[in-house]
């Protein structure tokens, strides 16, 4: 715990996010959104950045998948045990919740990059004795429970995790809000402002220094969609919030109708961004007036890069981890080489899907990966929409899927996808070999993105806002296959890093389009031209590596928005 007062002397900057994926084990996330912000702490930590990052503890975590005869999610618990990674700081705070006096526990995790930089997470815990039996629980189940639980959370997280801060001897100059989840926190700053002495004007916030809040927070939107954003009622605010900032206030800054999260953060920051260029113009023209600037995310490259690719970089560029530049001259590796590394990850991921699901897929066969949170508009389906098509092509030149996602247990949609995914993989049985890979986390992610041969996106534009799995695939030189959008608009030079699948939303059209990509493309390379394969797996982490990685994205949040 020694790195803690070293960090307490010189960090600047926090990260706050309702979820952050620091390992497999610790159950502190859901997707994608948490991913980023685990490897935003591991490139922090690589790159010595004086940085804090803040969450919930999330004992009882997200969702614990199952599958049931059926083919449908079965969602149980997923506790895990803070003490077996984390350390309880003395340091507690109280939050008002309902009028009652909320315990908040600070747990600290360091997570320690290879070059020995520590970089601190604290994690937010209500499960303490002294608070009453309900609020115990406000720090079980991440994106748990009704619309009450959620503010509940968000105010622990924001106001709470602020308070936490102070306590700890953190001086932060800025606040970065990943996500409108943590917007709360904007409101002890602006308390802080507060100037009981202007009177008179008709101005609701003529009493506080906006400015200076805004000054210090920089905020991160990922929902390209209105109905994404945590929005509350007031009489819910009212009630759970009580009047820690007057309701005149709360509606200029959040909204009229409802305290709208994204809303309450646009207007307190001073730096807004989007994670991809689409998804700043599409949030743009969704909060006409606010300045959106854009940071493409990035994913962490030594976490992400299987052993046996990483190796073949190590032995090219030493420092490539450090300075994923470097990859730019990835189209210098041996082409056996990389081929065999390509094997390597193949057999590693077919091992674990023979041991998930008794199924055993062939490493000379093509095997086409889909792996991500089920939920509509990422049309998981969409492969199956002409399953006849799906075996006539199959018939000419066999291939085999894996598909695995976690469905949020409100998410009817998400649930449906998962049961008739099931089902279509029955009905392929014997024509496509294909299998769905239950419980969905960090480490399945990782063996599917190096051990896959083509890794398949197909979201309705323009909601996928970033999506950050295909930038994992391309760094272990796996092709990306996907609708444009997101990251890939940037990503994406057809037929050298990839391909793109054309698409007019609609969902006849965008699958006649990707089985026209597979039968007359993708599937006659890899069976007729492995020399070109190799070259374009060469590129893919040549041109994708060097620039969709997330030392690149923390070195641009740095210098872009937090030191501006
Ligand atoms: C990378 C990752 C995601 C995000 O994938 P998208 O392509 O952005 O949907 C979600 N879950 C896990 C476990 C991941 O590793």
């Amino acid at each position: 715990m020694d790195f803690l007062d070293r960090s307490i002397r010189r960090t600047r900057f926090a990260y706050f996010s309702m979820e952050i994926a620091l390992r497999a084990e610790m159950h502190t996330y859901s997707g994608g959104l948490g991913v980023l912000a685990g490897d935003s702490v591991r490139s922090a930590a690589d790159l010595d950045l004086p940085m804090v990052f803040v969450t919930l503890v999330s004992r009882q975590g997200y969702v614990r998948q199952a599958i049931d005869d059926r083919h449908g999610q079965i969602s149980k618990p997923d506790p895990w045990v803070p003490q077996d990674f984390a350390t309880a700081l003395p340091q507690m705070v109280a939050v008002s919740i309902e009028g009652r006096a909320v315990w908040v526990r600070p747990w600290l995790y360091g997570l320690e990059c290879p070059l020995g930089h520590v970089v601190p997470v604290v994690l937010l815990d209500t499960d303490l004795e002294q608070n009453a039996v309900e609020d115990r629980r406000i720090t079980d189940t991440l994106y748990g429970g009704d619309q009450a639980y959620r503010l509940k959370q968000e105010i622990v997280l924001g106001i709470g995790g602020q308070s936490v801060l102070r306590a700890l001897g953190f001086r932060i100059k800025k606040y970065h809000l990943n996500e409108g989840h943590a917007a709360l926190l904007t409101l002890p700053l602006l308390r802080e402002t507060q100037r009981p002495d202007v009177d008179g004007a008709s101005d609701p916030v003529r009493g506080y220094d906006i400015a200076a809040v805004r000054e210090r927070c920089v905020f991160t939107t990922h929902t390209p969609v209105e109905a994404g954003f945590d929005k509350f009622d007031y009489d819910l605010v009212d009630r759970v919030l009580g009047d820690y900032i007057e309701r005149d206030v709360l509606t200029h800054l959040a909204g009229v109708d409802q305290l709208n999260m994204t809303r309450l953060a646009l207007n307190l920051s001073g730096y807004v961004n989007g994670v991809a260029r689409r998804h700043a113009e599409t949030t743009r023209k969704l909060f006409p007036g606010y300045q959106i600037a854009s940071i493409t995310n990035g994913v962490h490259v030594h976490r992400w890069t299987h052993r046996a690719v990483a190796t073949l970089f190590e032995q090219q560029f030493s420092k490539w981890a450090h300075e994923p530049e470097v990859l730019a001259f990835a189209d210098q590796i041996d082409d056996r080489a990389l081929w065999a590394a390509h094997e390597n990850a193949k057999r590693d991921l077919l091992a674990r899907i023979a041991q998930a699901t008794g199924k055993q897929l062939r490493p000379d066969l093509p095997l086409i990966g889909y792996a991500r949170r089920m939920t509509a508009y990422k049309r998981p389906e969409l492969i199956f929409s002409d399953l006849d098509r799906l075996r006539e092509i199959a018939k000419n030149r066999p291939f085999q899927m894996v598909l695995a996602g976690l469905a949020h247990p409100s998410d009817g949609g998400g649930q449906e996808a998962i049961r008739s995914l099931g089902a279509h993989i029955e009905a392929l049985d014997g024509v496509v070999q294909a299998v769905f890979v239950p419980g969905y986390n960090l480490d399945i992610a990782a063996a599917l993105v190096a051990g896959c041969d083509v890794w398949l996106n197909t979201p309705l534009p323009p909601l996928e806002a970033s999506g950050t799995s295909g930038m994992k695939a391309a760094l272990n030189g796996v092709l990306n296959l996907s609708v444009l959008d997101g990251w890939w608009i940037e990503g994406c030079v057809d037929g050298v890093t990839g391909w793109s699948i054309p698409s007019n939303g609609a969902d006849a059209n965008d699958a006649g389009a990707l089985y026209d990509k597979l039968r007359d493309v993708v599937l006659p390379l890899y069976d007729g031209d492995r020399g070109r394969w190799i070259w374009m797996m060469k590129q893919a982490i040549s041109k994708i590596g060097p620039s969709f990685n997330s030392h690149r994205m923390m070195r641009r949040y740095v210098t872009e928005a937090y030191l501006r």
